[in-house]
């Protein structure tokens, strides 16, 4: 059974707006621009559009992201460098996030 993510990938294929999406799926728009928009910066990769990072154990809180749109604190939370590009992330883990450790 295809999620409604992959649904929405297909439709998108076929022509569909992400409105006209929107409304066949029962989804918000925001939900489907989210899944379908074309990453800014041109990288590709499963994670270019950073959707892992929302559920990622590793993620920073919303209270802490900079200005410059830093958004992962693997570093800080295992005190070793995340061993691959954000875009293609290979160290994702869904949970809730954790503390720092010098938080602990
Ligand atoms: S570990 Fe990967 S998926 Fe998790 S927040 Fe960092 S870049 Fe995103």
């Amino acid at each position: 059974m295809m999620s409604k993510r992959e649904e929405a990938v297909e439709l998108s294929q076929n022509g569909m707006s992400m409105r006209e999406i929107s409304n066949e799926l029962g989804i918000s728009y925001n939900t489907v621009y989210g899944w379908l928009r074309k990453p800014k910066s041109g990288k590709t990769g499963d994670n270019a559009d950073r959707h892992l990072c929302r559920t990622c154990q590793y993620s920073m809180g919303s209270y802490r992201k900079s200005n410059a749109g830093m958004n992962c604190n693997y570093i800080g939370i295992t005190g070793k460098k995340r061993p691959c590009k954000p875009e293609s992330c290979t160290v994702y883990v869904k949970g809730e996030r954790l503390k720092d450790k010098e938080d602990e």
